[in-house]
């Protein structure tokens, strides 16, 4: 079975444990979003792509979900000495080299995709990691400061101001020119299933298909869509996704972020046993609904998900 995954940086990676864990047999592809991306000291750095590959590969800081683990921060201490920031971006010394090791292939004239493909033969994460694009994305944030009307490079939103100002848009500024990655149309185009895990709606599964061509081909792919809604109870379960659907007129329940999607993207929608009422409400709206339990809580939890995210997808065939 060839399943695609369409993901962004915890959520996704969790997921993708649960799923291998679920279809250990598959062929998984992941396309990852990489509008997160930023440019550190000279360095191209992916926090998506690494979140990926350093779960699955088993170099995650666990505790944190981010990073590495037995991490240490000498470089960035000492650059803070030289007075040079940001300080509020936290790289390790052991995730340094991992950055170190793309940009210098990126300047070698390798693009991100076979980039990553490089790590990956390092990390070994058991799936396909494919950037979404090679071009460059980076998603901004409009934000009122101090009374002042501004853009934020993602990070810096969601890092330094810890999301605690409104979104009051959401650009995924060079999404628009950019192309999807070699083999990611042909990966969807051949799957047996696609699935949304659960993602950040607009600046990580949204910034994929904000890149032309990618919504057209999971919407217009022969497989089943189905996707695990990341708002539990009226609210997300980590993170700042409330803010990012208010930035684009989305509530934040189960049933509007199926909407959102829409039917023409999603075929099926998994939400969480508390929000069982959504259930009508999103089949009303025309996508197949169940309520599951869908807390990540550990392994065998998260596989028990996945193994439900693709019996429904049999079930919307
Ligand atoms: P990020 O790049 O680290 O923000 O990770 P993602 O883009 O994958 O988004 C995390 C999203 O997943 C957030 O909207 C969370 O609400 C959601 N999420 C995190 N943990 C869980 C979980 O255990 N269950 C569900 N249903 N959603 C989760
Ligand atoms: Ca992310």
């Amino acid at each position: 079975m060839r399943i695609v995954v369409l993901a962004g940086g915890i959520g996704g990676a969790r997921f993708l444990r649960g799923l291998k864990s679920a279809a250990p047999a598959a062929e998984i592809t992941v396309i990852g979003n990489t509008g997160d991306d930023i440019h550190l000291f000279g360095l191209k750095v992916c926090p998506d792509l690494d979140t990926v590959m350093y779960t699955l590969g088993g170099g995650i800081n666990e505790d944190q979900g981010w990073g590495r683990a037995g991490e240490s921060f000498t470089v960035k201490e000492e650059l803070a000495a030289y007075g040079v920031g940001p300080t509020w971006f936290g790289l390790g010394d052991r995730d340094f080299a991992t950055h170190i090791v793309r940009t210098q292939m990126l300047a070698a004239g390798y693009p991100l995709s076979a980039v990553t493909e490089a790590l990956c033969d390092r990390w070994q994460p058991g799936v396909r990691l494919l950037p979404m694009s090679d071009d460059r994305v980076e998603t901004h944030i409009a934000v009122t400061e101090n009374g002042e009307r501004r853009v934020v490079h993602f990070q810096e939103y969601w890092v330094r101001l810890r999301a605690s100002l409104d979104a009051e848009a959401v650009v995924p500024v060079g999404a628009d020119q950019a192309k999807p990655a070699p083999g990611v149309l042909e990966a969807l185009a051949a799957a047996d299933v696609i699935l949304l895990p659960p993602s950040n709606p607009v600046v990580s599964i949204g910034t994929i298909l904000a890149v032309p061509g990618i919504r057209e081909a999971v919407a217009g792919a022969a497989a089943p869509v189905v996707g695990l809604s990341p708002i539990v109870g009226g609210a997300p379960v980590r993170g700042m996704a409330d803010k990012v659907l208010a930035a684009v007129g989305v509530e934040s329940t189960a049933a509007a972020v199926a909407r959102h999607y829409g039917a023409d993207l999603l075929d099926g929608w998994l939400v969480d046993t508390a929000d069982a009422d959504a259930v009508a409400e999103v089949e009303a709206g025309g996508i197949a609904c169940r309520a599951v339990p869908l807390m990540m809580t550990g392994t065998e939890a998260t596989a028990a998900m996945a193994r439900e995210a693709l019996s429904l997808a049999e079930a919307a065939r």
